[in-house]
């Protein structure tokens, strides 16, 4: 589903992404972690193209999307991005901001949008705050709010760059109860994260970075009980 040959990416001087590999099967669940600054959120942001990269290539879905007749609206209807800080549009309602790019993108009927809304607040579990604002809401609910409206495009991918960092710790779980009913599902998700449990529980890879450079790819058994390089195990012993 996503393939990178040789990526590689400066911003000026900067390094940022070293000679990344990498191949993500369908419905593979793959976390992403490693120090601030390694790099973690340019790769992923490199998945939709929200970042360009400036040698090697990037294929998503059969595409390359670097490619100019990639059509970068299509690709980024099939790829769902999860933000740290929500960015849910605030003058909108949570159905409203669900609803916006399936009508507006896909063009789907606003009633079949609102029924296909509904449907994913019931799955994120907030059905009774539909007419409220952002700003009503918890942070845990707005980022449910933000993985609904990125499921109303019904993407093939959906990546998250820490999605839970920004939430007060009573928060955490409800967030990562969804990612884990996505991932039971099937969905193929890349996630950019340090809640080692989650990591743990539902991934079927874990990569670290260091420095642009992709150090180790690993199951989680092994990352945890065997890691392969010294960066590694430093790390983990900082964070658990
Ligand atoms: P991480 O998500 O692992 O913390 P990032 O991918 O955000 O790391 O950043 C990797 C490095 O690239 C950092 O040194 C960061 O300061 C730098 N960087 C990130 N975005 C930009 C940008 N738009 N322009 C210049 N440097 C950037
Ligand atoms: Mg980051």
């Amino acid at each position: 589903m996503i393939q990178f040959r040789r990526v590689n990416k400066w911003y000026s001087d900067l390094h940022v992404l070293q000679d990344i590999n990498l191949d993500i099967a369908e419905g593979e669940v793959v976390v992403v972690c490693g120090p601030s600054g390694s790099g973690k959120s340019t790769l992923i942001r490199c998945i939709n193209r929200l970042e360009p990269i400036q040698k090697g290539k990037i294929i998503v879905d059969g595409h390359d999307i670097n490619d100019p007749k990639t059509n970068l609206t299509l690709l980024r209807a099939e790829v769902g991005f999860v933000f740290q800080q929500f960015n849910l549009y605030p003058h909108m309602t949570v159905l409203e901001n669900i609803t916006l790019s399936p009508v507006l993108v896909r063009g789907m009927d606003k009633r079949e949008a609102e029924d296909l809304g509904m449907e994913l607040l019931v799955k994120v579990d907030i059905p009774d705050q539909a007419s409220k604002y952002p700003c009503q809401l918890s942070g845990g609910q707005q980022q449910r709010v933000a993985i609904a409206r990125g499921l109303a495009m019904q993407p093939k991918i959906m990546l998250f760059d820490e999605p839970t960092s920004a939430l007060d710790p009573e928060m955490i779980n409800e967030v990562l109860d969804v990612m884990k009913t996505l991932a039971r599902e099937g969905m193929t998700m890349v996630c950019v994260t340090h809640e080692m449990g989650f990591a743990r529980e539902v991934a079927d890879r874990i990569i670290f970075m260091d420095g642009g450079l992709m150090i180790e790819e690993n199951t989680p058994h092994e990352f945890f009980q065997n890691p392969k390089s010294e960066r590694t195990k430093d790390f983990l012993s900082k964070i658990l």
